[in-house]
């Protein structure tokens, strides 16, 4: 698989290379250059194999020049350990639940993924994981390396802007993963990020490499579930598809729009956001105008400057879609709690950032039209936030209630890049 940088068309690498890179020079973003399509038949096809077995085959389309598809299934296999199951929430609107897995968010299917691959193209050399996170990738980085040899997970994420179970779940691990909290809020761990990956000889020095959503691997991961999810649905749903997504970086949303570039039939996309509604405002203006970053009952929505959007507007460019086409909406915290509160009344226990893709889609859905909204955390994930809306206990997973009781391993910092640089150069 070929991959041009965003930034400089004429800079192309493999995937391994992209892998291992995460962002090409001057911090573009790498996008492939063939994008592959599936006929109608083998849609079909693909739709009746398992989640796995298609993943590898889906992936295969990307990536069958450099690994083969045995390789791709292993990898795939080892990374996709829990489903991803389609819930009815109305006749007409469903939920993919994608927080099955050990940190009960998304994240987990790109982060493991990419981890996956990762040791497949290391070569056994050292690699150091620089990664900020607004919340869930945090968790899900940490999970999928824990434990790798010869990788260290460095992880930034804005001090008391994360929920504490967030924080127990990545921050209590230890081992090969270190997290700071950084005095600042996430576009300033980010800044701090993009500035490392700037530092040529800081990034050779200690193999640097970023898994947090610009990662090309994570996205390939991101793509198999929106086949899984049409997989689940009723037949008669698959020609009348709506996907809402709920959106901070857009990352899920550029997955979703590689899944219909390879013949998944959607009809249409939502791009669902919280008040930090920079993408909402200039689909409906045209203008580039991104606000500071507000706080929000969806904290890992909470991002202005959404890093993966010159990948939207690339493949729209290459696939000759128009932007108009891509639904959008934001919503208000009041009208979020109002939602979880309605969705508990149909039943359906969930959490903010869901809820914002849900309200979205019921209140644009058209008659015959068939919604899927992506089901991003459990709510557990968001327990405080959950409790406080519905007024009622919402218990634990296992997996996060044996992490609630142990010390935080974080340190501390200022948003200085100097500071960081120098604890990134001291041994691990
Ligand atoms: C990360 C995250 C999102 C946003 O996903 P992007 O790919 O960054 O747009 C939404 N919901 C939850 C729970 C998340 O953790």
């Amino acid at each position: 698989m070929k991959l041009y940088n965003l930034k400089d068309h004429n800079e192309q690498v493999s995937f391994a290379q992209a892998v291992r890179k995460g962002l090409g020079s001057q911090q573009g973003l790498y996008f492939p250059l063939e994008l592959p399509e599936f006929e109608l038949t083998e849609i079909d096809r693909l739709l009746k194999l398992d989640f796995v077995t298609r993943s590898a085959q889906i992936l295969g389309a990307y990536l069958g020049d450099e690994f083969s598809e045995e390789t791709l299934k292993k990898r795939i296999g080892a990374a996709f350990t829990f489903p991803a199951p389609v819930a009815k929430v109305e006749p007409d609107i469903y939920s993919l639940e994608l927080f099955h897995g050990p940190t009960l968010a998304f994240k987990d299917f790109g982060g493991r993924f990419m981890a996956q691959m990762l040791q497949e193209v290391a070569g056994g050399e050292p690699v150091t994981i620089l990664t900020a996170t607004s919340g869930d990738t945090g968790a899900a980085v940490a999970h999928a390396f824990y434990g790798l040899e010869n990788v260290r997970v460095v992880i930034l994420y804005p001090r008391g802007k994360i929920s504490p179970l967030q924080e127990k779940l990545f921050c209590t691990l230890g081992g090969n993963i270190q997290t700071i909290a950084i005095e600042g809020d996430f576009d300033a761990c980010q800044a701090l990020v993009k500035q490392a990956f700037d530092d040529e000889e800081l990034k050779t020095a200690i193999g640097l490499n970023s898994a947090n959503s610009i990662n090309i691997s994570r996205l390939l991961a991101q793509v198999c579930y929106y086949f899984e999810a049409v997989a689940q649905l009723p037949q008669e749903a698959r020609n009348q598809l709506v996907v809402s997504v709920p959106s901070g970086n857009f990352g899920d949303l550029t997955a979703g729009l590689l899944a219909k570039s390879l013949g998944l039939p959607v009809k249409r996309f939502i791009a669902a956001t919280n008040a930090n509604d920079t993408v909402p405002r200039f689909l409906a203006s045209g203008a580039w105008q991104p606000h500071a970053t507000v706080a929000t009952l969806s904290n890992a929505m909470d991002v202005s400057q959404p890093n993966n959007w010159p990948r939207v507007e690339e493949l729209f460019r290459r696939k000759i879609w128009q932007l108009k086409d891509l639904a959008s909406g934001a919503v208000s915290d009041t009208v979020t709690k109002d939602t979880v509160r309605e969705m508990a009344m149909l039943g359906y226990i969930s959490e903010p950032h869901a809820a914002i893709a849900y309200r979205l889609l019921r209140d644009t859905l058209q008659p015959g039209e068939f919604g899927l909204f992506l089901g991003t955390a459990h709510p557990a994930k968001f327990k405080e936030v959950v409790e406080e809306i519905l007024q009622r206990e919402i218990s634990l997973p296992a997996e996060l209630a044996e992490r609630a009781d142990m010390p935080l391993l974080s340190h501390t910092m200022q948003p200085d890049f100097a500071q960081l640089r120098t604890f990134l150069t001291q041994k691990a």
